[in-house]
């Protein structure tokens, strides 16, 4: 029997996945102003991004990039334990640490690999890792690529999380809920989670990326939010590329957690240190983020006017109070048509579909921004009225 070729069955599975409505679409982006995007020739209001802050082009983060790439160059030139690790890269660490109240922070290129390396670190082959079943794609392949023995509770739920610790009590055992789940909007039910892991003797691991600048006193997060500190979460990463406007990720913890990710942390180790201009542009973020609390507030207000506007129309709403406000369709092809027709209207928003969903669960993802203004809510539930989304079944 000759070897199937790979690239050949690689072929066959993406028409299949086209054939069944599920293929994923690129879209390339020509030019960005706020909340608008150019995509195709057409200027588009972007409801998607994850710019919670309306950072990502302001002018103060790009004057701290610009001044960076002066004195520093672009690319680090190498991995942070060669010669990449630059005062800029010192300095966003000091600030993440400072920011989160934690002892420590350490730069990651992405947050993707910030939790493999988490992971990967921290547990040994067949130790537990107690997921929620929604969590983000990077924790759940990060437990499965660590070797540890994934166990997923329905989400949200405490009881059953109890019950999969409670599995064993031999080993050491990782419980890692996202703080606001990215998909959904809603916030994990943090303090339980803390209280269930103190009682069972594991680590709680909270991953903040949509949480970190949206939630919390001066932005600190859904932790911070919480009330809960490093004893009840010793193993804090967040990202850099949502509220903060950059790209990157950090985990902040003890000096003893970030000592040991420097030591085995592969995805820390073995690839090129964030470019140190980023991180100045980050550091300019993380100051802005927590002095201008306008930006929250804004933002909250604009949640608020969209959550009350779309329950006017009868929208199906899931219950989340942050920037992320998915309207449930379930049907992936209901989706699809949705976010192509409110494109026709000048509305970007994108349709979410199985596997990045749960089968049944596809749904217009909607998020807000400081960048957006009261009118671009009022034009979003407009158009979203005239598609009359309201008959879809629930
Ligand atoms: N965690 C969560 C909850 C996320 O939503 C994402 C990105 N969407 C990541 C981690 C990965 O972060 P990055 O994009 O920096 O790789």
């Amino acid at each position: 029997m000759p070897r199937p070729d790979l690239l050949e069955r690689l072929a066959v599975q993406t028409a299949e996945r086209s054939q069944a409505q599920l293929q994923r679409r690129l879209r390339t982006i020509a030019h960005t102003d706020g909340p608008w995007v150019e995509s195709n020739g057409r200027r588009l209001l972007a409801f998607c991004s994850n710019d919670y802050l309306g950072l990502a082009q302001h002018p103060s983060l790009i004057a701290a990039l610009k001044k960076a790439a002066d004195t520093s160059g672009v690319g680090s030139g190498s991995a942070h334990l060669i010669c990449g690790h630059r005062r800029e890269h010192a300095a966003l660490e000091e600030a993440l640490a400072e920011w989160t109240g934690r002892e420590r922070a350490l730069l990651f290129s992405t947050g993707y690999m910030a939790n493999h390396g988490v992971m990967q670190a921290l547990l040994q082959r067949g130790e537990l890792c107690v997921q929620d079943k929604l969590n983000h794609a990077c924790l759940l392949d990060g437990a499965q690529l660590a070797g540890a023995t994934l166990k997923r509770y329905p989400h949200g739920d405490i009881d059953a999380a109890a019950r999969q610790l409670r599995i064993t009590t031999e080993g050491c055992a990782l419980l890692a809920t996202d703080g606001v789940f990215s998909m959904d909007g809603d916030i994990a039910p943090l303090r339980d989670l803390a209280a269930l892991c103190d009682s069972e003797g594991a680590t709680l691991m909270v991953d903040d990326a949509h949480g970190l600048g949206v939630l919390g006193n001066d932005g600190a997060g859904s932790v911070a939010e919480a009330g809960l500190g490093e004893r009840d979460v010793p193993v804090l990463m967040a990202t850099l590329g949502k509220a903060l406007g950059c790209s990157g990720a950090f985990v902040a913890g003890s000096a003893a957690l970030v000592d040991g990710l420097i030591q085995f942390a592969r995805t820390y180790i073995y690839t090129t240190a964030m470019p140190p201009a980023l991180a100045a542009a980050a550091h300019c973020a993380v100051a802005m983020a927590r002095s201008e609390s306008w930006r929250r507030e804004k933002l909250n207000h604009l949640i608020q006017r969209f959550r009350r506007g779309a329950t006017e129309l009868g929208l199906p709403l899931m219950p989340s109070r942050t920037a992320i406000q998915p309207l449930l369709l379930r049907d992936a092809q209901r989706a699809l048509e949705a976010s192509q027709a409110l494109e026709a209207q000048g509305l970007l928003v994108v349709a979410i579909r199985p596997p990045t969903v749960p089968q049944d669960q596809a749904r217009l993802r909607i998020t807000l921004s400081a960048a957006h203004e009261e009118a671009h809510v009022d034009r979003l539930l407009e158009a979203l009225a005239s598609l009359r989304l309201a008959d879809a079944p629930v």
